[in-house]
């Protein structure tokens, strides 16, 4: 990277905030490397400490047309932070700051490099109010959750970062700063700029501030582990459970994947028998009232041939199931080519799931199936073991499995996005006007394309 440019930076945001060496803790996100291209290691690496801070950036940036890519946790699945051309790298890990919990209004005011993590264990100290869904690795930011509107398992009862986020403040790729929404739940003042950021992938903008909404606490929790012998038997009995009980989270896993959890974490799951589990997680305000739902839960399980119910009960033992269940994709990553993450209408999960069983199978490619069972997110883990001309394999499965989706009414994917890794994926199975759309709205916000360029839409 020219010098005049990293002189400017460091003029900017402080030389000691500036980096060259050592990028490589930069230029990566969790994507599994066999989709990735490589990245370009021509890049400058800065930590601005506040909104004006990367005002001034993006104005230079803007003025000498130099990319610029926003990192928040780097947890990311789609290589939105990847830098495919030589690019300021803006790091928010400086704006770490939880401004204000408002406690009359239930919002949280934070900027955007606070990390999941750090929210959560600062609302533990608020008594009554809480941040229910939980949208992705505890070590993502705010700003990163909220460009990339995650969902998590707790969307099925709690819904995903779109129904929390209120206000934004945000660096246009010119430089302005524009604050959009508030401290209010309702606003229909004009288009809503707000909601089209959520989602946005770092390209349409940068987040710098954040306004949530929290909700009462939630309560206290049992988590159910329900093992099937069938697939077809364990997401059946989904929309029977949503119906009645309503569970703060109903996933799907099955068994190698289960496996794959319990070598990363060292930790046992209560259950051996079967082959797809499902682990329901309940909330409630007393044990009368959970022991009444997982009672509900046992008997609507018993008519699919559920083969059994454990309920973990004490926080450790809750604790060890929900971290074999998150350390899943940890414990498979170094073999997995990618992790596919399709939404489809909850009800039709089985028959999807089904058809993508069978097709791994006539192609010869192992894919593990786990995933939100109670809002039709579906993860499939293709794995590369198995194939010696994986590229071709993976990229039939793929297909398959996208063309499937589709045809059941669903979206190639739910809740990690599109970033580098599903551009060519999205212009496919999306419509033609819809994507143009996307491009001229892309060319609004930045037209000197210098905002994580490459990403979501291509202009040129
Ligand atoms: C083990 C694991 C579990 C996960 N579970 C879930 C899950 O349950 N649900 C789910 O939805 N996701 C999940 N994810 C994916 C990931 O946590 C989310 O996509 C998260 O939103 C990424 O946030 P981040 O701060 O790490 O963003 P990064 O990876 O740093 O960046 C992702 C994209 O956001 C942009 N960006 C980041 N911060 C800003 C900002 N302030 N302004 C503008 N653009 C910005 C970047 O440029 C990039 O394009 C999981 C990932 C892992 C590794």
């Amino acid at each position: 990277m020219d010098e005049e440019i990293v002189h400017v930076l460091k003029r900017i945001v402080g030389e000691e905030n500036v980096i060259k060496n050592g990028i490589d803790a930069y230029i990566y996100d969790e994507t599994p490397k066999f989709i990735l291209p490589e990245p370009s290691k021509d890049v400058i690496v800065v930590k601005p400490g506040n909104t004006k801070e990367i005002s001034e950036i993006m104005k230079f940036a803007n003025r000498r047309k130099i990319p610029v890519i926003v990192r928040g946790g780097g947890t990311g699945l789609s290589g939105g932070v990847i830098p495919i051309q030589p690019s300021i790298i803006i790091s928010m890990e400086r704006l770490n700051k939880i401004i204000e919990i408002d406690e009359d209004n239930l919002m949280v005011v934070c900027e955007a490099g606070v990390t999941l993590h750090q929210l959560l264990k600062t609302l533990e100290r608020v008594p009554n109010l809480s941040f229910p869904p939980h949208p992705g690795d505890e070590s993502a930011t705010i700003g990163g959750l909220v460009v990339n509107n995650s969902g998590g398992a707790r969307a099925v009862k709690y819904g995903i970062m779109r129904n929390y986020v209120v206000g934004l403040e945000v660096v246009l790729p010119d430089g302005k700063i524009l604050k959009l929404g508030g401290k209010v739940i309702k606003n229909a003042t004009g288009y809503d700029l707000l909601h089209l950021i959520i989602g946005s992938e770092g390209t349409l903008c940068i987040v710098t501030k954040v306004i949530l909404r929290l909700l009462p606490e939630i309560g206290d929790t049992y988590t159910l582990v329900i093992p099937f012998n069938r697939t077809e038997d364990a997401i059946k009995s989904v929309p029977e459970i949503l119906k009645k009980v309503m569970p703060m989270a109903i996933e799907y896993i099955e068994r190698e994947a289960i496996k794959a959890g319990e070598k990363a974490t060292g930790k046992k799951w209560p259950s051996k028998e079967g082959n797809a589990d499902l682990m329901v997680i309940i909330d409630g305000k007393s044990e009368e009232e959970l022991m009444k739902k997982a009672e509900m839960i046992e008997k609507i399980v018993k008519e699919y041939n559920a083969i059994d119910v454990y309920v973990a009960i004490s926080r450790k033992e809750q604790r060890d199931v929900l971290e074999i269940r998150s350390l899943i994709y940890e414990g498979l990553k170094d073999e997995t080519i990618e992790v596919l993450d399709v939404s489809v209408p909850p009800a039709s999960i089985a028959e999807y799931v089904e058809k993508c069983k069978d097709k791994a199978e006539s192609i010869g490619i192992r894919v593990l199936h786990f995933g939100h069972a109670g809002d039709g997110n579906v993860h499939q883990q293709i794995m590369k073991s198995s194939i010696g001309d994986w590229k071709e394999k993976y990229e039939e499965f793929k297909s398959y499995a996208f063309e499937t989706a589709m045809k059941l009414g669903g979206y190639i994917t739910a809740e990690h996005g599109i970033g580098i890794v599903k551009k060519r994926d999205m212009t496919k199975t999306l419509p033609k006007r819809a994507i143009e759309l996307m491009k001229e709205i892309k060319r609004i916000f930045d037209p000197n394309n210098i905002l994580n360029p490459g990403k979501v839409v291509d202009l040129y």
